[in-house]
């Protein structure tokens, strides 16, 4: 741990996290050959000894940044549950109807994150279109069969792979009568529509098609709808709108706003497609195989579910906009700076601070600033929409700084304000 703050905070979620457990004795107990180690119920710094720099995230829920930190209460709950072991095909069963059931819909399943459970859905659709298509059958034997996903064209993006991995392709559509067009081909097992993507102008274009007239169009055709809303919580109640809505399946990023284990995530909606997920899941050989869940990921995701439904909307804000202000107050007299806060539509939906500047005032460009930051001690990451054009709902620029405060840790607030202050002044 480098940053005082940092180091006082950890040990303190810690202690909190072994309270909870009430597994501090138990290890206290292990072998002789530990007791070189720090204190066995610490658990060693594999950091630290693996040199790998801790970093302060002040940039969202990235997967290269290890996305979410577990808060206590998940933490103590997956290092219960990897004391014991169980039949995984119960704790599959039951921890999907658990989630459901809190989450109001007919079936889920905890996947190896949002990517596997687009793989999941994929390889379920395809089953649910095919009949006698088995879940070994994919994707060797699916030719002459069913296996198309309709997808609008500004939906396209690079998690179309955990479809394609299926066997499955995507007939991509432009306009209401290219979509019909496709539909009635009778060869779709699926659709495949990306949340966010509303927001902006997508990534390959607009977007023509809202997600009801989506809705009636599959349904008219009998073809399952699943959505992409992997970054899209909070709101909270996002988590039932989507299938409450009709999408047949929807999956949902574990390891993001709702900070279960990172390679977690949640499938939900129809029960006769969750079943058909969860067959192609391990233990079994298909193409789930590789996307193993383990008791700990399990119990971690329905502690997150816990831990996320614990909140009100209000208090799942945290204290993020206290942190942009914070930030704010260290920045905002320096000549040409203006400050900007932004709650991106739908992904992200949190507080964002934007800093924009001018380089010929301030005597620093973008790319020396958030150099300077990762050189920081501990080393800061910003977000990457950083000197970036408008992305994600987030209007940035070649000159504009963003900060994502929702991952900071207790105190980190005033780390990032000081370095970013001296970094704009040249410090
Ligand atoms: C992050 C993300 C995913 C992948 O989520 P994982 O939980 O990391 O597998 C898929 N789709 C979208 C839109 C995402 O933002």
């Amino acid at each position: 741990m480098s940053s005082h703050t940092e180091s006082r905070a950890s040990s303190l979620s810690r202690r909190k996290f072994f309270q909870l457990s009430g597994t501090a004795s138990l290890l206290a107990a292990a072998p002789a050959a530990f007791a070189a180690a720090p204190r066995a119920e610490e658990g060693e710094d594999y950091y630290a000894k693996l040199g790998v720099p801790t970093i302060i995230n002040a940039a969202g829920t990235y997967t290269t940044m290890t996305a979410a930190c577990m808060p206590p209460s998940v933490l103590a709950a997956v290092q219960r549950a990897a004391l014991h072991p169980v039949r995984l095909h119960d704790l599959q069963v039951k921890s999907g109807e658990y989630i459901a059931r809190r989450l109001q819909c007919e079936g889920a399943i905890v996947t190896s994150g949002a990517s596997g459970a687009i793989s999941l859905a994929t390889a379920a659709c395809m089953q649910n279109a095919n009949p006698g298509l088995g879940y070994l059958d994919m994707p060797q034997s699916i030719d002459g069969r069913k296996n198309q996903v309709i997808v609008q064209k500004a939906h396209r993006y690079g998690y179309d792979h955990a479809m394609f991995l299926c066997g499955a392709r995507v007939t991509e559509v432009v306009t209401m009568d290219d979509y019909k067009r496709a539909a009635d081909q009778g060869n779709a097992v699926m659709t495949n529509f990306f949340n966010a993507a509303e927001e902006e102008d997508g990534i390959a274009g607009t977007a023509q098609i809202g997600r009801e007239e989506w809705l009636r169009v599959a349904h008219e055709h009998n073809i399952p709808c699943h959505l992409d809303a992997a970054a899209d919580m909070p709101p909270i109640s996002n988590l039932w709108k989507y299938t409450g809505m009709g999408f047949d399946l929807v999956a949902f990023s574990g390891g993001k706003g709702m900070r279960g284990p990172q390679n977690a995530g949640l499938l939900l909606g129809k029960k006769h497609l969750t079943d058909l997920a969860l067959r192609n899941a391990p233990p079994g050989d298909g193409v789930g195989r590789g996307m193993k869940v383990a008791k700990e990921q399990i119990v971690g995701m329905v502690a997150a579910v816990d831990w996320v439904l614990s909140h009100t909307e209000e208090s799942m804000q945290g204290d993020y906009q206290k942190r942009v202000d914070l930030i704010v107050k260290h920045v905002k007299d320096i000549p040409s700076v203006t400050t900007l806060t932004v709650v991106p539509k739908i992904a992200n939906h949190v507080p964002h601070l934007l800093i924009r500047f001018d380089p010929a005032v301030t005597g620093v460009t973008t790319q020396e600033i958030v150099a300077k930051l990762r050189a920081h001690e501990p080393s800061i990451e910003l977000n990457p929409n950083t000197g970036h054009k408008p992305n994600q709902g987030i209007p940035s620029d070649a000159n504009t700084l963003v900060v994502g405060v929702w991952m900071l840790q207790p105190g980190e607030d005033e780390t990032v304000a000081k370095a970013i202050r001296a970094a704009l002044k040249k410090a």
